[in-house]
């Protein structure tokens, strides 16, 4: 592709009198084509461009991502738990996005999919040969009535951003007697497991502190559920019966009083039904959708505004040099770090056949994974497909709680993370699963 660069330079200068002034109108048009353009320099964007710009070399592949930092969202539990800080969980942008790939720090806003255009929101047009979409999910928190409020009082925390998982520690830290109150929304969501674990983890501490006989924990989902696969949900109702958890069903989060510290809550099979429930602490996840850019493409997307890919092969269902990875698909898998780790080695090897003018015959499967820790050092390693299956690496009833899952989720999976996933090495545990049970699994 061949970089197109126009600068009209008008220079007009007056050489009259004493002084000479200069005057420059500049118009400035950047347009360049890319062999293969991604958006979102997360965890599947970052991983993609890495194995891209290493087999198409420097100046075939972007990245457009506005972030300054790259998280790894999945230590948010443990910094909210007080196991972690917020700082260990980041790296500059600069440090985790492939040196062969330029980065364009903008936002995308707006697509061409017929064109093979994207725009940027300094007015660039970016031209691409083959398109990656990895936006990963939106957090509407103020969808919720008073919660952006509630923020900025005590008592009120947020795992799900790096911007309110530093006050969830603090509401644990502050906490005295009354109800600790945890929420799932209606929405799809990321690592689904997140909402209840920061509760385990909340019930260990009030324990360690001498304060749980002071706390009354509530777990609130809009789920008719505990955990969406059975094996796992049966594991977790023993522990919130073991420990005192109650647990509500099919009840969302609908407003936050901070003045009075109250959550309402609506059943969802009785919308008229609110429940208003007075808070000491209060950890919210919020109602998630895909990114508004997305959703406002309707060429792109299904009916509920995620990217319409195959959810096999990953590509696009209409325009097949657009392939989709991670939580901003139509992938019916459960939306996890997990899952785009699985989903990259099937892009990786469905985008090369496409780019050599061939059908795509990789498989995903709907790996994906959800390390559920039940407090300060256990952990139950819920692993499944896309059909609700089971789909464990270790040989061994993963359903039951483990140290040794526990450690694998706080100090092996990072490393796994930042120089396996993101440099383009890691694609799942596939190839150790089927090893762990001797070539007779998946
Ligand atoms: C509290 C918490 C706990 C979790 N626990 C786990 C776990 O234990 N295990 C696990 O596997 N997963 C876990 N996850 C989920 C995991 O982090 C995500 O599923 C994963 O990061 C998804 O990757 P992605 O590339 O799809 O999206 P992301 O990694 O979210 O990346 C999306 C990128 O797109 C960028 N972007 C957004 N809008 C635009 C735009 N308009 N233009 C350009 N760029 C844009 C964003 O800045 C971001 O960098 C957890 C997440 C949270 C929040």
């Amino acid at each position: 592709m061949i970089p197109q660069k126009t600068v009209q330079l008008l220079a007009v200068q007056s050489l009259k009198g004493t002084s000479s002034k200069a005057f420059f109108s500049t118009t400035v048009t950047n347009h360049k084509d890319y062999k293969l353009l991604v958006l979102g320099g997360g965890a599947g964007g970052c991983a993609t461009a890495a194995k891209f710009s290493s087999k198409l070399g420097a100046g075939k592949v972007a990245v457009v991502e506005p972030a300054d930092m790259h998280y790894y969202q999945p230590m948010w539990t443990l910094v909210g738990g007080g196991m972690k800080t917020l700082e260990n969980s980041g790296k500059p942008m600069s440090q985790v996005l492939p040196k062969k790939a330029d980065w364009i720090k903008q936002k995308v806003v707006g697509f061409d999919p017929k064109n093979n255009k994207v725009t940027t929101d300094d007015g660039q047009e970016i031209g691409y040969e083959f398109l990656v979409i990895a936006l990963g999910l939106q957090l509407n928190y103020n969808q919720i009535k008073g919660l952006p409020e509630a923020f900025e009082t005590p008592g009120v925390g947020s795992n799900y951003s790096p911007l309110y998982v530093n006050k969830t520690f603090e509401s644990l830290k502050n906490f005295k007697e009354g109800n600790a109150l945890f929420s799932f929304p209606n929405t799809p969501v990321k690592c689904a497991g997140a909402p209840q674990k920061i509760m385990y983890i909340s019930e260990e501490y009030f324990r360690k502190q001498g304060k749980r006989d002071k706390a009354n924990i509530e777990y609130y989902t809009s789920l008719p559920v505990l955990f969406g696969i059975k094996k796992y949900a049966d594991a977790l109702w023993k522990v919130v019966n073991e420990r005192k958890i109650n647990i509500n069903l099919r009840h969302n989060l609908v407003e936050v009083k901070p003045d009075s510290r109250e959550a309402v809550f609506q059943n969802l099979d009785k919308p008229d039904e609110l429940r208003t429930v007075k808070y000491e602490m209060l950890h919210v996840t919020p109602p998630m959708s895909a990114p508004d850019v997305l959703k406002n493409c309707s060429a792109l997307v299904n009916e509920a505004g995620f990217l319409k890919v195959n959810k096999e092969t990953l590509q696009h269902e209409d325009f097949p040099n657009i392939f989709g990875i991670g939580d901003c698909t139509s992938v019916p898998t459960a939306k996890t770090a997990a899952a785009v780790a699985g989903q990259c080695g099937v892009l990786r090897k469905n985008l090369n056949l496409t780019m050599q003018g061939k059908k795509p015959e990789s498989i995903y499967d709907g790996y994906t994974s959800c390390p559920l820790v039940t407090g300060y050092s256990t952990c139950i390693l819920a692993e499944f497909d896309m059909n609700g299956n089971p789909l464990e690496t270790f040989p061994f009833n993963q359903a039951k709680e483990r140290r040794t899952m526990f450690h694998m989720k706080k100090d092996m999976m990072p490393p796994m993370y930042w120089l396996g996933m993101l440099n383009g090495y890691w694609e799942g545990p596939k190839y150790v699963r089927k090893a762990m049970h001797l070539g007779l699994s998946k």
